[in-house]
């Protein structure tokens, strides 16, 4: 076994998944998975679900048994980061001392939540991306705390329906007018607004926090136009960004690693999955960041893929799922190209599907409750499409 082999930076889906390809594809030289986290891969979306309402086993998370690891000789640095890439010298360097060398390097860091700058420093301000996030929210949202949410999108939207569960008093604030409607539309983003509201949930739309006022805790957040809203507990939901700020000075790109559409950086033996990663997205010629699951999935994979030599096929079209108020919401394509919506169902009895499409060809689909429809639409979405330009390496 060469010593250097392959090194994996990160401990989620996308390193998790590519380890576990590269070994069932034959590969025999050594893996060592760098993970800040001082846990094994686990699953990140129970988190604003059932496992912010309830706490779980560790283990229910977690993708594999500890033996999986030992069996398969992937070595876990568990609590070890990454904050240096010598490409020249082929290393990395860990916090503390060490650096690891790499044949393979690849570059699977996830997303950060973003953060708001007027809100930091309090203790009471949360945002959710690990397991701790979801420990230290979970005896809140059980005590019932008055709940502000910061943001609408699917993360500030799942913690307010976990919270409604759990009987908190819940108020989202959205800045936009109407919710998600930059990636949905007018119309759907109406619906999902509606549906928080339905549930009991304060809505509050176009509001611009300014500030907040409190002692350690947060006790008001004060809006541009003079509202105050009382909480016990913040949530920021408002999206993320690449975990990639330790790349800084190594070629790549700190604000989210380009790569072709198999995970190929322009430098020789690095590959980037997942969250950290803004791959070639083929079907349209442009370079784009999805953050879900079944993309970090599949870029986890392919890159091992090509690091065993074949060709991992045409991307996922992006597609992700949300549970809310016990209905599944589930979305595949590129809805943000479209300039059409048909809507078929009863969005008012909360089963309904959307096919959204762009000069009458299907681009992309939301559904609520109706899982047997995707694959349906999935191929539809999938044969609409023109044929993006061939992949290739993109600096
Ligand atoms: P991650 O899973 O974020 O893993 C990255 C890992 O790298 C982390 O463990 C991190 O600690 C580690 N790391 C970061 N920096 C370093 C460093 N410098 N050195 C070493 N390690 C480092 N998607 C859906 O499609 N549907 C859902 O319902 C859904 N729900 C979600 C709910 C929550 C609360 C969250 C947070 C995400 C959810 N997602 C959902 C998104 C999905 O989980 C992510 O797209 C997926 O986890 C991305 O996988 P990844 O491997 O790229 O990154």
């Amino acid at each position: 076994m060469n010593a250097a082999g392959t090194v994996i930076v990160g401990g989620g889906l996308a390193a998790q998944r590519c380890a576990e390809t590269l070994r069932r594809r034959g590969y025999e030289e050594s893996i060592r998975m760098v993970c800040a986290e001082p846990l094994a891969p686990y699953d990140r979306p129970p988190l604003s679900k059932g496992a912010l309402a309830e706490e779980v086993e560790q283990a229910a998370l977690s993708f594999r048994a500890p033996e999986w690891y030992r069996d398969n000789e992937v070595d876990l640095l568990l609590g070890s980061a990454a904050t240096r890439l010598d490409p020249a010298r082929r290393q990395v360097e860990l916090a503390g001392p060490g650096q690891l060398p790499y044949d393979q390097l690849v570059i699977a860091t996830g997303g950060a939540a973003r953060e708001l700058p007027f809100l930091a420093g309090f203790t009471n301000v949360h945002s959710l991306r690990t397991a701790a996030d979801a420990a230290r929210l979970r005896p809140l949202l059980q005590s019932r705390a008055r709940l502000a949410i910061v943001g609408a999108g699917f993360i500030g939207q799942e913690v307010a329906a976990t919270a409604r569960g759990l009987g908190c008093e819940v108020t989202v604030l959205e800045a936009l007018p109407i919710p998600l409607a930059p990636i949905l539309g007018e119309e759907l983003g109406t619906w999902f607004g509606r549906l928080h509201e339905e549930e009991g949930v304060r809505v509050l739309l176009g509001a611009a926090i300014v500030g907040a006022r409190g002692g350690e805790a947060a006790e008001e957040l004060e809006l541009a136009d003079g509202r105050r809203i009382e909480c016990d507990a913040v949530v920021v939901g408002v999206g993320t960004v690449p975990a990639t700020t330790w790349l800084e000075g190594s070629g790549l790109d700190p604000r989210g690693v380009r790569t072709d559409a198999a995970g190929r950086t322009p430098l020789p033996g690095i590959y980037a999955a997942g969250d950290a990663s803004v791959p070639f997205e083929p079907r349209y010629g442009e370079h784009e960041r999805t953050e879900h699951w079944d993309a970090a999935a599949w870029q986890g994979a392919a890159v091992a893929k090509v690091i065993t030599g074949s060709y991992p096929g045409t991307p996922l079209l992006p597609s992700f799922w949300s549970d809310q108020y016990g209905h599944r919401i589930q979305y595949v394509g590129h809805a943000r190209r479209a300039d059409a919506v048909l809507v078929t169902g009863d969005p008012g009895s909360r089963d309904f599907e959307a096919l959204f499409l762009r000069k009458g060809l299907p681009v992309a689909a939301l559904t609520v409750d109706r899982p047997r429809s995707i694959p349906g639409l999935r191929k539809q979405i999938e044969s609409g499409h023109a044929r993006g330009p061939a992949e290739e390496v993109v600096a």
